[in-house]
């Protein structure tokens, strides 16, 4: 059937606008077949809970998807992980998810400028009895990072850090957390691909906030592509999150 302009306008609108998808894949029900079959059966209660207040707050779409958390989950037990990091808590459902995935003396230091984000989950933190494994610190990351730079016992101690906050920073961030990760470590970057639109033509229908950070996210992944001191994998789960080990 042939497709006028005007449909194909609309259609580019459409895939770039509509930001309550928590994927990439082309087919919602696909989609939710994944989280029907192998995902919601599977989560934790508390975790639930918690994303089932969120889907009530206002700014829900920040929270990662239910299939990333799990991912999350599947990174910090292969690697063993017992010293983590996340940056850009919200709600906290990367952060349950990883506090969950510990081991019950694994810690995760967490930070964020919005203190009263992260007390939203706290009840279900606590709930899921993983409190004393969190550091929650409020603040901006790039200040708090700078803060633990300066003491050189943190430097190549963390076994594996997600970065999830303000995408302008992500490669401050990267300078940064490149020297505190281990080597053989692991640093997640998340929404990567920016709703798709990483690969699309400049003159695309974007609403603001995609448009604003696009070249950011275009320009960190460039940057991990051509950084010799990591491995990197980009997975195409969620908004697109990039693996990198550091191997130097
Ligand atoms: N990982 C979270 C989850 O699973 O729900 C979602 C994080 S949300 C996309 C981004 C968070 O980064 C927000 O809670 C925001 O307050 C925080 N943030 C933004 N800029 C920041 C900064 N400069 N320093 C620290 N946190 C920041
Ligand atoms: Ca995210």
């Amino acid at each position: 059937m042939a497709v006028n302009n005007e449909q194909k306008q609309q259609s580019q609108t459409v895939e770039y606008v509509d930001l309550a998808h928590k994927t990439l894949l082309n087919s919602d029900a696909l989609y939710k077949y994944i989280l029907e079959t192998s995902v919601f059966p599977r989560e934790h209660p508390c975790l639930k809970e918690l994303r089932e207040m969120t889907e009530k707050h206002p700014k829900s779409l920040m929270a990662v998807p239910a299939d990333e958390g799990q991912l999350i989950s599947m990174l910090v037990k292969l690697m063993n992980a017992n010293k983590t990091m996340e940056i850009g808590v919200y709600t906290g459902y990367s952060l349950l998810s990883t506090a969950l995935a510990l081991p019950s003396d694994g810690k995760v230091l967490a930070f964020d400028i919005s203190r009263e984000y992260y007390e939203l989950g706290l009840p279900m933190i606590e709930k899921a009895g993983v409190l004393h494994k969190i550091d929650f610190r409020e603040g901006y990351a790039l200040h708090l990072l700078d803060e633990l730079l300066q003491d050189e016992n943190n430097k190549g101690t963390f076994d594996f850090v997600f970065v999830d906050a303000d995408k302008n920073n992500y490669i401050n961030y990267h300078k940064r957390v490149i020297d505190l990760v281990k080597v053989g470590g692991l640093i997640g970057y998340d929404n990567t691909l920016w709703s798709g639109s990483v690969a699309a033509p400049p003159d695309a229908p974007m609403i603001d906030i995609i448009r604003n950070l696009r070249d950011y996210v275009i320009e960190l992944n460039k940057y991990l592509a051509q950084d010799s001191r990591i491995e990197i994998c980009q997975l195409s789960v969620g908004d697109g999150i990039t693996i990198c080990r550091r191997i130097d």
